[in-house]
C-alpha cells in the first residue's frame, strides 16, 4: 500500500471540506488513516487459500456451520463502514478446514472496499475452490452506515445476502436446515 498517497489524499479531502489541516487535532490524522488503511483494507493483499490449505480428512460428510462471524467492511460506493454477521456452511467432500479458518476467510474478503453481494459470493467461491465441497451456503447480514448516517437514514435496517453453491442450490430442505441453524 502506498501510504504517502493515502496521506496526501486525506490532506486534500480535509482541505476540500474546508478544514484547516494544520490545526492540532488534524495534524496526525493523515498518517493515522494511512496506518488504519493497512488494517481495514489488508484483505486486498491476502489470499483465502492460505487459510484454507490446511485440511483434515473426515469420514462423514455432515454439514459444517460456522455462524455469527462478526465482520467489518467498507462499502465501495461511499467508503463508509458496513458490518454485521456472516454465516458460513458447507457439506464436505471428504475434507474439512479448521473452524477458525472460516472466520479468517470472511476477514480476507471483508477487509476490502466492497459491496456486500460480492463479499458473500467471494466467500462462497473461496470455499468451493479450496475445499471442493459438495455444497456451500453463505448468508451475510449487514448494517450499512451509508444507509443509516446519510441518504435514506434508516437505522437498524439490515441487508441480507445469500449465496448457494452445489447441492445447496436445488435443495430447499438443506437451505431450510441452514436457516434454522443460523437463526437466533
Ligand atoms: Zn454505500
Amino acid at each position: 500500500m502506498d501510504k504517502n498517497k493515502i496521506e496526501a489524499a486525506v490532506r486534500m479531502l480535509l482541505e476540500g471540506i474546508g478544514e484547516d489541516v494544520e490545526r492540532e487535532g488534524l495534524l496526525e490524522t493523515p498518517a493515522r488513516i494511512a496506518r488504519m488503511c493497512e488494517e481495514i483494507y489488508g484483505g486486498l493483499n491476502q489470499d483465502a487459500g492460505v487459510h484454507l490449505e490446511k485440511q483434515f480428512q473426515v469420514e462423514n460428510n455432515e454439514m459444517v456451520v460456522e455462524k455469527d462471524i462478526t465482520f467489518y467492511s467498507t462499502c465501495e460506493h461511499h467508503l463508509l463502514p458496513f458490518y454485521g454477521k456472516a454465516h458460513v456452511a458447507y457439506i464436505p467432500n471428504g475434507r474439512v478446514a479448521g473452524l477458525s479458518k472460516l472466520a479468517r476467510t470472511v476477514d480476507v474478503y471483508a477487509r476490502r472496499p466492497q459491496i456486500q453481494e460480492k463479499m458473500t459470493a467471494q466467500i462462497a467461491d473461496a470455499l468451493e475452490e479450496h475445499l471442493n465441497p459438495q455444497g456451500v451456503m453463505v448468508m451475510v447480514e449487514g448494517e450499512h452506515t451509508c444507509m443509516t448516517m446519510r441518504g435514506i437514514k434508516k437505522p437498524g435496517s439490515k441487508t441480507v445476502t445469500i449465496v448457494t453453491r452445489g447441492v445447496f442450490q436445488e435443495d430447499a430442505q438443506l437451505q431450510n436446515l441452514f436457516m434454522q441453524m443460523v437463526k437466533d
